[in-house]
């Protein structure tokens, strides 16, 4: 669609004009607030990227892409996926996912409920997390398609007392094949991401707008006009009684400051490190992805195949089907920054101890498996679950909206989540704009006598 070809005025609802609404994101928080919202008000999704398409390379040829030596950066992964995101620091490489659907299209699948801090501000997502897991299927049933690799990587884990859990994963997974491509994008329609949520937005009449990057909010008076966007070489104003900013942990915090509205400097990211061993036929790049895990104090352990480290790491130098990987995710510390001219984001001393430990941890399991030491490696920190830039606190536990936000603007994504998780933020995301999306109808689609503000 062109810029300018959405419908401006509003649809007509019974003899009341509807508001407009925009927007910002199609991820897990942007699409759920999309279709939470359509039909009270008359929504358009601003999204930066494009249609999501799958990496298409096969892993034979990206071993063989490896074995020229010429994948020095991993950059150079979003030359080829259009979709991907790369972002460098000194100490790690930071992914999401750009496009319809956001990160969500190249997650996991992984679904584990993760609102204990806001419990502790004061905040019950208990409905919404009943409505979450009523409309994304959540499920183990992969388990019964575990290879013999993950079956006795469980036994063993069971054995140290380390309570592996199958994970829950979101979607159909009687339609898995295994064929190990999660975080690619899944072929087979086995994986649930946020496009479900806004093909439904779409079918009740919201328009998606790709291709288009917002830049600001547009500011007067304290209340909030409308967005200053980028739509390929043209900059356009889109006007709107309401504004839902959902660009992600890395992009909201930008458009923010942009727009004058100061962020915190409490980035965190949830830093991955894998260690692994050449294991001959091990074939976990053909398995699914995070299978099980257990959950310890400050981190998760799960098996996984690290595709960035076995790119990109030269230490990860044996064929796919002989790595064998055991991934750390880690709660950093909510210390780190992102605004359009820099990324902050580094490991603090505590995150490090608390990775030593969770090392040790993962070697203990890989030695068990039946691994030497002096054969176990480490992987590329990688990081992918930004947020927290503007967190929530027992201030906004009723309104989850801050002061320094004009009436008519709200966030609905990872940027208002107050602590590091360590653990799949997508449930929690998706029950806070759903939160965000009641709120914003309450206060706003009211008359101003029934206590409304536009
Ligand atoms: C490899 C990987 C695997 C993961 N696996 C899991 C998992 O299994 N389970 C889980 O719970 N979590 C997982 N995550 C994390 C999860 O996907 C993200 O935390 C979640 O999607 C964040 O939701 P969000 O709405 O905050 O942002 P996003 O889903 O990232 O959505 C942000 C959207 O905003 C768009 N955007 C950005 N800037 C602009 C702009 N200026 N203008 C317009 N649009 C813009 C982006 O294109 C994107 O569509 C994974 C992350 C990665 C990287
Ligand atoms: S392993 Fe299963 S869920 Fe993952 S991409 Fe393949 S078919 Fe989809």
């Amino acid at each position: 669609m062109l810029p300018g070809a959405f419908r401006l005025g509003g649809a007509q609802v019974g003899e009341f004009k509807m508001k407009h609404a925009i927007v910002i994101g199609s991820g897990a928080g942007g699409a759920t607030a999309a279709k939470e919202l359509q039909g009270k008000f008359d929504v358009i999704v601003l999204e930066a990227g494009n249609e999501f398409q799958p990496f298409p390379l096969k892993l034979a040829t990206i071993e063989r892409m490896k074995k020229t030596g010429l994948l020095l950066d991993e950059r150079v992964m979003s030359l080829s996926f259009r979709n991907l995101q790369i972002r460098k620091t000194p100490d790690m490489v930071l992914v999401n996912g750009i496009g319809l659907g956001g990160t969500t299209t190249i997650c996991t699948g992984s679904a584990v409920r993760m609102d204990k801090d806001l419990k502790a501000i004061g905040i019950n997502l208990d409905a919404e997390f009943e409505e979450v897991f009523r409309e994304i299927p959540v499920t183990t049933v992969h388990q019964k398609r575990w290879h013999k690799t993950t079956r006795r990587l469980f036994e063993i884990c069971g054995e140290l007392g380390l309570d592996p859990q199958p994970m829950p994963k979101m979607g159909n997974y009687e339609k898995c094949i295994s064929c190990g491509r999660c975080t690619y994008g899944c072929r087979h329609g086995a994986k649930w991401d946020s496009r479900q949520f806004l093909q439904i937005a779409r079918e009740r009449g919201a328009q998606v707008l790709t291709n288009c990057r917002v830049e600001r909010v547009v500011i007067e008076n304290g209340h909030a006009t409308g967005v200053e966007a980028r739509h390929g070489w043209t900059r356009q104003f889109y006007p709107a009684d309401l504004i839902v900013l959902a660009a992600g942990g890395f992009g909201t915090p930008v458009i923010l400051q942009n727009s004058g509205i100061p962020c915190e400097p409490r980035l965190f990211v949830d830093p991955v490190l894998c260690l692994a061993t050449k294991w001959e036929n091990a074939l976990q790049c053909k398995e699914i992805e995070m299978p099980f895990f257990m959950q310890r104090e400050h981190y998760i352990l799960s098996p996984y195949f690290d595709y960035v480290s076995f790119l990109f790491n030269k230490a990860w130098k044996y064929p796919a089907k002989d790595t064998l990987g055991i991934m750390i995710k880690l709660a950093d510390s909510t210390t780190g920054s992102i605004s359009k001219q820099e990324l902050r984001k580094t490991l603090t001393p505590l995150d490090r101890e608390r990775l030593s430990g969770a090392i040790e941890t993962g070697k203990e399991i890989l030695r068990r498996f039946g691994a030497k030491d002096r054969d176990i490696f480490l992987g590329t920190i990688n990081a992918g679950h930004p947020g927290g830039m503007l967190p929530l606190t027992e201030r906004e536990a009723e309104s989850f909206h801050h002061d320094r936000l004009p009436e008519n603007l709200y966030v609905a994504d990872a940027t208002l989540i107050p602590e590091s998780l360590g653990n799949p933020p997508i449930l929690t995301i998706v029950a806070i704009a759903k939160r965000v999306s009641k709120l914003c109808i309450e206060k706003l689609t009211k008359n101003p006598d029934q206590g409304g503000v536009v």
